[in-house]
């Protein structure tokens, strides 16, 4: 494992500039709560970045000194602008994990890295949502119970158009019935990527002990570590071989 990971935390950082429910539990934005716990945790250093700063926060500099992005957006997907979605696609494929938190799984970023859709069901109505840790030995579960609870949340239900995942290691089910695979892990190039539902923007969610340990764990998981960097195309051999006629 890493012993540092640099982790810049994006925000959409809308809902909760405008008066609501959104802006009253996160009053300075989804991002700082989730940044001022992983702060506390050893070796993880935090910067933030939202979309309305110039390149949306993500700028050269930022994307090559970030070994792990997280992701939250909702209902700006749009304003993403492509140039930007290039830049995080090409960082992901170079090693860069990256966390798509809930709504996110609308964004351009990962259903570019996806291929598919990324469509599900959906329903505010506040339900229970019970998560259950369905693979115990994979690092994004250290530390967790068999199961949490959250007491509120938006419900999202199969089918989940994504890939099969690599790994899944978290499924929700829903007090309304339906069930979700709600921590997917993915390899794209020499990145990881780690999806986690959880966190509709009028719920306390990320104020929650297990979700942000699940977040903390997903960092060190999608960590880049001194991979090895493959290099491609024609070359001679590397024995003394004679081509053969
Ligand atoms: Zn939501």
């Amino acid at each position: 494992m890493c012993q540092t990971a640099r982790v810049t935390i994006w925000n959409e950082f809308r809902h909760e500039k405008r008066p609501g429910k959104p802006q009253e539990i996160y009053p300075n934005g989804m991002h700082t709560v989730i940044a001022d716990y992983l702060k506390q945790q050893t070796g993880i250093q935090v910067r933030t970045a939202t979309l309305d700063e110039p390149d949306h926060g993500l700028t050269d500099d930022v994307l090559a000194s970030t070994d792990v992005l997280i992701w939250w957006g909702h209902t700006a997907h749009g304003e993403v602008r492509d140039e930007i979605v290039d830049k995080v696609q090409k960082a992901v494929l170079d090693g860069m994990g990256l966390i798509v938190l809930h709504s996110g799984h609308f964004s351009k970023i990962f259903r570019r890295l996806m291929g598919t859709t990324c469509d599900l069901k959906w329903r505010e109505i506040g339900e229970k949502e019970r998560i259950w840790v369905i693979d115990p030995a994979h690092p994004i579960a250290t530390g967790l119970p068999e199961y949490f609870e959250i007491p509120h949340e938006e419900m999202y239900g199969e089918r989940f158009d994504i890939p099969q995942p690599d790994e899944l290691v978290l499924v929700s089910w829903f007090a309304g019935g339906e069930v979700f695979r709600s921590g997917c892990c993915f390899h794209r190039g020499r990145g990881k990527i780690f999806y986690f539902r959880p966190g509709h923007e009028s719920y306390p969610t990320f104020y929650q002990e297990e979700v942000l340990k699940v977040i903390t764990n997903g960092v060190w998981w999608a960590a880049p570590e001194a991979t090895t960097v493959p290099t491609f195309g024609h070359r001679d051999p590397i024995e003394d071989i004679k081509p053969s006629e």
